[in-house]
């Protein structure tokens, strides 16, 4: 308890001295973040493979594609993210300054997860740092390799102070908790959720949390399966199905499940080869306790293909089950791995129904030529994002919010989203000395022309359409105001 107390404790001091703030600060780390990245490249590379079998390509195009790629956006748009906000004005405050500043929230926690264990830690930490907050960066200790490639270099390229990494399982995370910050990003299951938010309430600290859940996926009877089938199982397979908005489950009709289970062997194929065990590309499931998860869920299962699995090596092959139960234990729980049941619906009302009688998901797929359809499920469901005709691909765009809503989490993340959540917009309003008199329509002694007159200033100015009934409105109102100056006693 000590430890960590002495650790935040150092980190607000850190962030009390105000060094954090000035953008050329930011910058200077977010560049200073760069280097790192790219000096230390082929450890992290090797750590990515020592953890979840990423080969080079993939780990680069996963995981240090992102991290450079939200680098290089958020310092080429700092300075406009983070520039004051003018607000419209209205008469009353005409010749004032009014805006939204942004300004740091303090000291932020962000606590990883294993399944993409260098971008999910980084993201959020270029964000915060943009925002000028001191941040407490927590890696997840299932991914130990990575954990300890972040917690080594990080403090040598970043001021040491103000951006510690506190590695540990459970009862560090447990302990860190206890303390308070001043926002606290969390990446994980929906479980572990919970208890970070109760920790958070206690301090009334705010908490974006980026959970998981199940991720339906239509497939409409109008649609290339072809097409749609090589995007998914792309989004299915990739790190062994270890991805928080990868597809969880197939709905569709039952007339074409076998077409679309004959499509994704043939993509599979494709993508993996003969032999997938031997398979670059292939990843692993990331330790024991959840191989024996995943392969528990086969259990009872019609598979129509894959299957194979190897305790030693923790590998479980591409698996598709078809005319799964909707009550079965494979669709109670997010996957997680690379299962994929099929679950068939008779059209597109069910598949809707099917998707709103379980929590909202953090990602929603639907595949059809049928735009109208499209837009249909889009308006009739809720999930964190969507991509229609894709998969995965709505995370990849940074204008976009990455997040969820319900269950599968709450607040966002990425590019300018990141800025705004790590940083609080504030109301400001400087106004001047000088024209005392308009206050005097809020000073007491009140009236009801004086109502009337704030209504007509506040309510109907903007009305165009009624511009004689406003003109002579304001000349009541003006008249008002005058004998208010005049005569004042003559009121309340
Ligand atoms: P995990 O086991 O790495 O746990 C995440 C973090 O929580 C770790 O840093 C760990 O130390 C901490 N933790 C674990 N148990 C704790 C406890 N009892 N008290 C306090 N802290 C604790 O990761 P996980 O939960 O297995 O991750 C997988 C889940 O995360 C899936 O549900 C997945 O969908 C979700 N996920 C979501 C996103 C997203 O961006 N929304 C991204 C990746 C993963």
């Amino acid at each position: 308890m000590e430890r960590m107390q002495q650790i935040v404790g150092r980190v607000r001091a850190a962030f009390n001295s105000g060094r954090s703030r000035p953008l050329e600060f930011r910058i200077q780390q977010l560049k200073a973040l760069e280097r790192m990245v790219q000096e230390k490249e082929k450890d992290i590379l090797a750590a990515l493979k020592a953890d979840l079998n990423k080969c080079g390509h993939n780990a680069y195009s996963h995981e240090i594609l992102g991290v450079l790629g939200e680098l290089a956006l958020t310092m080429e748009k700092l300075s406009s993210w983070a520039a004051p906000q003018p607000v419209k004005k209205n008469l009353l405050t005409m010749r004032d300054e009014a805006y939204i500043g942004y300004e740091p929230l303090g000291v932020v926690l962000v606590i990883g997860a294993w399944n993409y264990p260098f971008v999910l830690v980084m993201q959020p930490l270029i964000g915060a740092i943009a925002a000028g907050n001191a941040v407490v960066v927590k890696p997840s200790e299932v991914s130990e390799n990575t954990a300890r490639l972040v917690a080594e270099p990080l403090p040598q390229y970043l001021d040491k102070d103000l951006y510690p990494v506190v590695t540990g399982g459970v009862p560090e995370t447990t302990e860190l908790l206890t303390q308070r910050f001043d926002h606290i990003l969390y990446t994980g299951n929906t479980a572990v959720g919970k208890i970070v938010m109760a920790a958070a309430a206690k301090h009334l600290t705010p908490v974006t949390l980026e959970l998981g859940g199940k991720s339906p996926c239509y497939i409409d009877k109008d649609c290339d399966l072809a097409v749609a089938c090589r995007r998914i199982t792309w989004g299915k397979y990739m790190n062994c199905g270890q991805t928080c908005i990868a597809p969880d489950y197939i709905l569709c009709d039952p007339s074409i499940q076998s077409k679309v289970v004959e499509n994704i062997k043939t993509t599979l194929k494709e993508f993996y080869g003969e032999d997938v065990k031997s398979s670059p590309d292939y990843e692993r499931i990331i330790n024991k306790r959840h191989f024996k998860r995943v392969k528990s869920l086969l259990e009872g299962q019609k598979i129509a293909h894959g299957g194979e699995t190897d305790e030693a090596s923790c590998f479980i092959a591409p698996t598709i089950l078809t005319d799964v139960s909707p009550e079965s234990k494979v669709m109670e729980e997010e996957i997680f791995g690379p299962v994929l049941p099929i679950v068939t619906v008779k059209s597109v009302e069910e598949a809707i129904e099917f998707i709103n009688r379980r929590e909202k998901p953090l990602a929603l797929y639907v595949f059809s030529n049928n735009k109208q359809l499209i837009r249909r499920v889009i308006s009739e469901t809720s999930s964190g994002g969507m991509t229609a005709n894709d998969v995965i691909m709505h995370s990849m765009v940074p204008d976009l919010p990455f997040g969820g809503v319900g269950h599968s989490g709450m607040g966002a993340y990425h590019g300018r989203h990141s800025f705004e959540t790590f940083s609080h917009r504030r109301a400001c309003l400087i106004k001047d000395l000088k024209l005392e008199v308009v206050n005097r329509l809020r000073y007491p002694p009140g009236s009801m022309e004086t109502i009337h007159l704030v209504k007509l200033l506040l309510v109907k100015q903007c009305n165009k359409s009624r511009g004689g009934q406003f003109i002579s409105a304001l000349l009541a109102a003006v008249k008002t105001l005058v004998a208010k100056v005049l005569f004042p006693r003559r009121e309340g």
